[in-house]
């Protein structure tokens, strides 16, 4: 069984810092569309961040949808030989924690959805490699693919890779160390009304 990391509502996202001397976005233009011009983030330049309202969990969302965790999370996964992520250093920028925070990169994957998932590429873009996939189909969310699956306990697919897979083992780890700051959803409660 597989779940799904949510934000909590209850601890507010951290923001990337406005500093000149951070630029975590690489810009792509598209040589034949101007629209499909965008940022997309670079992995390895590590996160500056501002932290606007105090209350913080264990795991800390930004409002880019990265995941940061603390030295006591970090700790934890390790001492479980957790697999499927490395951390990367946070700079906090206006304030001093007692600890340290790390971004989650997720290094798992079990590649593309199940077919049955029935997301599709809606549109390709041949000049700057824009691709926009149907949305997650309300109902039925995301069929993680086994066969396709690395075995890793963190995992991401192809098509959604913002969205943090999890095994039974992490959300185990997280009940009982009663980490705060997430939420775990079923992959198959994903999704949005067609519109
Ligand atoms: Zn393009």
């Amino acid at each position: 069984m597989f779940y799904e990391l949510e934000k909590d509502d209850k601890y507010p996202s951290v923001w990337y810092s406005d500093s000149d001397d951070f630029d975590p976005f690489i810009s792509i233009k598209c040589p034949k569309y101007p629209g499909h011009q965008r940022g997309v983030r670079d992995i390895n330049v590590n996160l500056w961040i501002d932290i606007k309202k105090p209350k913080m969990g264990d795991f800390v969302s930004t409002v880019y949808s990265d995941w940061l965790i603390t030295d006591h999370v970090a700790e934890i996964f390790k001492a479980n030989n957790l697999t499927g992520y490395r951390l990367q250093p946070v700079k906090v920028c206006n304030k001093k924690l007692d600890f340290n925070l790390w971004e989650l990169i997720i290094t798992g994957s079990a590649g593309k959805a199940h077919p049955d998932s029935g997301i599709y590429v809606k549109e390709h873009c041949e000049y700057c490699g824009s691709m926009i996939y149907s949305p997650i189909k309300k109902g039925i969310g995301i069929i993680v693919d086994e066969a396709r699956w690395d075995g890793s306990d963190f995992f991401t697919i192809t098509e959604y890779y913002k969205y943090v897979f999890i095994t039974e083992k992490v959300k185990k780890i997280i009940e009982e160390n009663n980490l705060r700051g997430v939420r775990l959803v079923w992959p198959s409660e994903l999704g949005f009304d067609e519109s």
